[in-house]
């Protein structure tokens, strides 16, 4: 059996980690596919997306990491599975879930969303939280890899860094 596992990862949080490594578990194959334009404009490029993921999922020998552009279900039907994994943290992810997985549904009977709750010490954790303890230069090694919190302290550096004259 064959997974997509679909999102921005915008970055990589231990949250998004932790269902890769339970949902590898699940499943003979994992792909874990990296929506390339989510609509806002990206911290992080595409490249630098895949290359975190692709680092933190190293111990993994069921996983690989691809890039996607346009629907789900189109790049699930090209990776050869209609398994797409998500992962749901609170009350408030259900809705919006629940309207993509009907979407694709629509879109493509054959798919079924499967979805993970997940662990409770990382139920707070989301792309946008971490980031924005980083730019304040709170403590986020416990919240990401540690190949993403390099590129967050190198991103909000960069991004804070006094024009040079
Ligand atoms: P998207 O923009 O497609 O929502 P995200 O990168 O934000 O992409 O999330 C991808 C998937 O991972 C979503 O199903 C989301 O609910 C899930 N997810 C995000 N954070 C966590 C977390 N801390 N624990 C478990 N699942 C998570």
């Amino acid at each position: 059996m064959k997974a997509l596992y679909p999102g921005s990862f915008d970055p990589l949080t231990l949250g998004h980690l932790d269902l890769i490594e339970r949902g590898a578990s699940l499943v003979d194959e994992l792909v874990v596919a990296v929506l390339q334009n989510p609509g806002k404009s990206p911290a992080f490029s595409l490249e630098q997306r895949l290359r975190q993921i692709t680092a933190s999922t190293e111990h993994l020998g069921n996983v690989s990491v691809i890039s996607f552009d346009g629907l789900t279900v189109a790049c699930a039907k090209e990776q050869g599975t209609r398994l797409i994994l998500r992962g749901l943290r609170a009350m408030s992810d259900f809705e919006y879930e629940l309207q993509i997985a009907h979407t694709n549904r629509s879109l493509a009977p054959e798919f079924e969303t499967v979805f993970l709750t997940t662990s409770a010490h990382y139920s707070f954790l989301s792309s946008s939280v971490v980031k924005e303890v980083a730019r304040f230069g709170g403590a986020i090694d416990h919240m990401v890899p540690r190949v993403v919190a390099e590129d967050l302290a190198r991103f909000f550096n960069s991004a804070f860094a006094p024009p040079s004259r």
